[in-house]
């Protein structure tokens, strides 16, 4: 409980004293959930329109889920790469059948280790091909998240997430995202060995990739013998409606990264790598304790299963469009978005000039208003809800984001 008991400290005054200061956490201890549902110690309930960062895609107690993960917690939780499990082999045949051009895998943890393998295999790759180290370089785009570890940290594009970490490792390149002709004028000078992209960036305010620029990219690649690598952290996982993104892009990768929903909240990362870079990497060029633990893949064995299936990616666009037009309607009223953007259940809704800056001060009056959501940034409202949301938890959430939205802006109006 949250409460009081004489001298002790609440569970929040906890999280002041001891965690690293580096989050702000809305002031709520989350308890349990249940599908797009989650109840505080206090017993209030919200809807949730975060999912955990577009984690918990399945939404919460999943009865599949829950019986993969305490199955395999009473067979064995942890063996290490040293030995053979069956969870972590079933799930990288399955990831390369599903991903239609994958030959291997390299499983890890988190978005961040994903996305550092794929740094890693690009380097390893130009070296193999006898480029020396300073035309091994990675373009990546403004506005881009690819991780906090100092290589991923490098690979973001934004300023904010690098300040005060210099030196950082060199070999990156930052361009306007879905400016084609930076691009073309960048390989044109040469020594690049990779560009790097999410086909909708997430923490940077939900932006799609723009129509046809994936093929450009693709194209511009194969022309300079350089590699595509996708970060699908965020938006795959059948967030936008198909289980990859860059499947309506109609291009293909050599590498993608997944975390985030692959675990639906069990902490997993992976590496996809195609043809060209599948060998590459050989015996002891790269490894984890932790990565390909049965106990995860075994969930996400099952988290891959359902979030492929026709039943989860029609229900994203069912909702999408509830959503959406749910969004619009409240819009009509309020006129607090400039922009509504995104794919699927993955979108944006950019904040008009008068409100910049004020998406935190949303997110407050939507906990307080029993809502989950998140932002991308200052100016932009996130929502990344469970893709099997129902009608009725979403028509409660709209109801809910409407309330908050109005007591926002009657708040906004007296100060
Ligand atoms: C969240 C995210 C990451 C980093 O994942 P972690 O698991 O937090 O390390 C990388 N790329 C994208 C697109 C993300 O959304």
């Amino acid at each position: 409980m949250q409460t009081q008991h004489g001298n002790e400290p609440s569970l929040i005054d906890l999280g002041k004293r001891y965690w690293l200061p580096v989050y702000r956490p809305r002031e709520v201890v989350l308890d349990h959930g249940k599908g797009a549902r989650v109840w505080d110690t206090e017993g209030r309930d919200y809807v949730d329109f975060g999912a955990g960062i577009a984690v918990n895609a399945l939404g919460h107690q999943d009865p599949d889920l829950l019986a993969a993960l305490t199955t395999q917690a009473h067979k064995l939780w942890h063996s290490s790469n040293v030995f053979y499990t069956e969870p972590p082999l079933r799930l990288a045949e399955q990831l390369v059948r599903v991903s239609l051009f994958a030959e291997r895998v390299f499983l890890c943890n988190s978005g961040a280790e994903a996305n550092e393998a794929a740094i890693k295999l690009v380097r390893k790759w130009a070296a193999s091909k006898g480029r020396p180290a300073e035309q091994r370089t990675i373009i990546t785009f403004k506005g881009s998240f690819h991780g906090r570890t100092l290589a991923t940290v490098t690979a973001t594009a934004q300023p904010k997430y690098q300040e005060g970490y210099e030196p950082l490792p060199g070999g990156f390149r930052y361009l306007e995202f879905n400016a084609a002709a930076a691009l073309e004028a960048a390989f044109a000078e040469g020594g690049i060995a990779a560009v790097m992209l999410e086909p909708v960036q997430g923490e940077g305010g939900v932006l799609p990739a723009a129509p046809g620029f994936l093929k450009r990219v693709r194209e511009l690649c194969d022309q300079h013998d350089a590699l595509l690598v996708l970060d699908e952290i965020q938006c795959g996982m059948g967030r936008t409606g198909t289980l990859f993104a860059h499947t309506q892009d109609h291009v293909t990768p050599d590498i993608v990264t997944l975390a985030k929903a692959l675990g639906c909240g069990f902490p997993i990362g992976a590496m996809l790598a195609g043809p060209k870079v599948a060998e590459v990497m050989q015996y002891g060029a790269h490894g984890t304790t932790f990565g390909g633990n049965p106990m995860a893949a075994a969930v996400a064995c099952v988290a891959l299963a359902k979030l492929a299936s026709p039943a989860v990616l029609m229900n994203v666009e069912r909702q999408a469009n509830d959503l959406r037009a749910g969004l619009a309607h409240i819009n009509h009223e309020l006129n607090l978005f400039a922009e509504l953007r995104g794919r699927g259940l993955m979108l944006g809704a950019v904040l008009a000039d008068t409100y910049k800056g004020k998406a935190g001060d949303i997110l407050d009056h939507a906990a307080a208003h029993g809502l989950l959501l998140l932002q991308a940034g200052p100016d932009v409202l996130r929502f990344v809800p469970p893709l099997t949301i129902s009608d009725e938890e979403l028509a409660e959430g709209l109801r809910r984001l409407h309330a908050a939205l109005q007591a926002f802006v009657a708040a906004s109006g007296a100060t």
